[in-house]
């Protein structure tokens, strides 16, 4: 059973067995000293350039690797090679493709150290969060693969009158882009080409920039599981070049993309202006996320799932809470212990089992930051900051809670430790899921309270993709919670999800007459 109980995720590690932590933090440690290396490939010809080095975000003098990129002969050369082998790709059916995909998941199970220790030094993740992600990534290639092989192995049957047989297939489109952010390097990166390949597509794969070491291990891996080196070709390199030769080809079937909505709209504008066929773009993109929580919410649980949904990962995911709204009845309280509960908070280095909060991804994402902050620090109350130890050399951010008067004071998204609050009063409930609303963004939205009518209202009314009631509001499970959004937040692909391998596919319907 596929979508039941039967099917079941990866377990992980135990991270509470004091063995268990101690084999896993020594394998950690080891892997800590490697410096990695990934190299951009084209069915068998791998890149040889100029290497770019690639440091860690906690500590620019620790250097992770370096990754030889992608030009635009070796993109043009990738395409080239995918577009010629998508059709046998897709005629193997599902059940083979299956196959790779589960083989994958074991070598990336059997790995699991060595890619939390790359998830955590290249990506600055916890290692939690880490541990997390290689789970994430071997349930997507567990999961599509079981789609692909309920779905794209055999046609549906269909009725017609005697004498005529009507069959529905599904197929994979051609060749795919699977561009995916840094903040999920190994399981965003890995669940996209999962699902393109599952789904019968040759893939082009381009990791973001900052990530290339773990994203060029994982393709090491599928490759090794069997995945021909042809169908899956490794791009990394600048975003906005790989991007402009990758969308302006017509060789390309279609486009999986997570990232801000602001690239999303680049992408899309880029295929709208290529002539051939109008292909998808799957996109995932920002949120303007929300919690809404009533008089009747249980403080203590509140305010967890507050921290855990708003600091976790440095705030650093789409799913993030940005925006608690507390009604007056409880607003005062409930600050006062989230501040007290925020002291306890250890930022610092991510390769330490203790650590709550890693660094931010880059400098350039700590600058970003700082308009925000400046703006905030004249235009609203500061309700907390908690500054990082003083030591720390990387990017590690300040965590900062600010009490605002409106949602409309936001005119963006804000991708780090920033949590706002506003306060509203127990008739004003419409009026808050109004203001969601207008944002534009669906993503997610938190409810904490106990009374079943006030949350079934706002799940009612409110337009956005995953609704989370009475418990934090990230760490979307794949085949459990499916995850994407609406609006700006995204065209509603949803990953982890039984529909999502048809976003990736072409439908063909085949009548005839016997
Ligand atoms: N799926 C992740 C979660 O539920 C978020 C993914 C993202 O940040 O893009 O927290």
């Amino acid at each position: 059973d596929l979508y039941g109980p039967e099917r079941r995720n990866s377990r992980g590690l135990d991270l509470s067995a004091p063995d268990v932590v101690e084999s896993l933090l020594e394998q950690v440690a080891v892997a800590g000293n490697e410096c990695w290396c990934a190299a951009a490939s084209a069915g068998g010809d791998i890149v040889e350039g100029s290497p770019r080095a690639l440091f860690s975000p906690a500590d620019p003098d620790d250097q992770t690797g370096e990754v030889h990129e992608a030009d635009a002969t070796i993109a043009g050369k990738a395409l080239e090679l995918a577009a010629a082998v998508a059709p046998e790709w897709d005629a193997q059916g599902g059940v083979a493709r299956a196959a790779c995909l589960l083989r994958a998941a074991d070598l990336i199970e059997a790995q699991m150290p060595v890619l939390m220790a790359m998830v955590v030094r290249e990506g600055g993740r916890t290692l939690p969060d880490a541990l997390s992600e290689v789970r994430e990534a071997i349930d997507f290639c567990r999961y599509y693969a079981h789609c692909a092989s309920e779905e794209f192995e055999h046609p549906i049957v269909l009725p017609g009158p005697t004498g005529e047989q009507n069959t529905l297939e599904l197929h994979g489109r051609g060749v795919f882009a699977c561009i995916s952010p840094w903040n999920f390097p190994l399981a965003i990166f890995t669940g996209q080409i999962a699902a393109a390949l599952a789904a019968g597509n040759a893939v082009l794969a381009k990791p973001a920039r900052q990530t290339a070491l773990v994203a060029g291990r994982v393709v090491a891996l599928l490759h090794e599981a069997g995945v021909p080196r042809d169908v899956l070709s490794f791009l990394p390199g600048s975003g906005a070049e790989i991007g402009r030769i990758l969308m302006a080809d017509s060789r390309l079937a279609g486009v999986a993309f997570t990232g801000s909505t602001g690239t999303a709209r680049t992408l899309q504008q880029q295929l709208a202006e290529r002539g051939g066929a109008i292909i998808p773009l799957i996109a995932e993109t920002g949120g303007q996320n929300v919690m809404i929580a009533d008089s009747s919410a249980l403080i203590e649980q509140l305010v967890r799932d507050v921290i855990q949904s708003a600091f976790n990962s440095a705030g650093q995911r789409c799913s993030a809470l940005r925006v608690l709204f507390l009604q007056d009845a409880i607003a005062g309280r409930t600050e006062q212990m989230l501040s007290s509960a925020m002291d306890e908070l250890r930022i610092g280095d991510p390769m330490h089992l203790s650590t709550d909060i890693g660094p931010l991804i880059d400098r350039s994402a700590l600058k970003g930051l700082e308009p925000h902050i400046a703006r905030m620090n004249k235009e609203a109350l500061r309700l907390k900051r908690i500054d990082p130890p003083r030591n720390l050399p990387g990017s590690f951010s300040a965590l900062h809670v600010y009490r605002i008067r409106e949602l409309a004071q936001l005119d963006q998204e804000v991708f780090g430790p920033v949590l706002h609050v506003i306060h509203f009063s127990a008739n004003r409930l419409d009026n808050v899921i109004e203001a969601v609303n207008a944002t534009g963004y669906g993503l997610t939205l938190g409810v904490h309270s106990r009374i079943e009518s006030t949350w079934a209202r706002v799940c009612e009314r409110a337009r956005v993709g995953n609704l989370y009631i009475n418990r934090n509001m990230i760490g979307a499970v794949v085949g459990s919670q499916p995850f994407g959004g609406e609006g700006l937040s995204g065209t509603g692909p949803k990953a982890g999800g039984p529909r999502y391998l048809h976003r990736f596919a072409t439908e063909r319907t085949r009548s005839v007459n016997i």
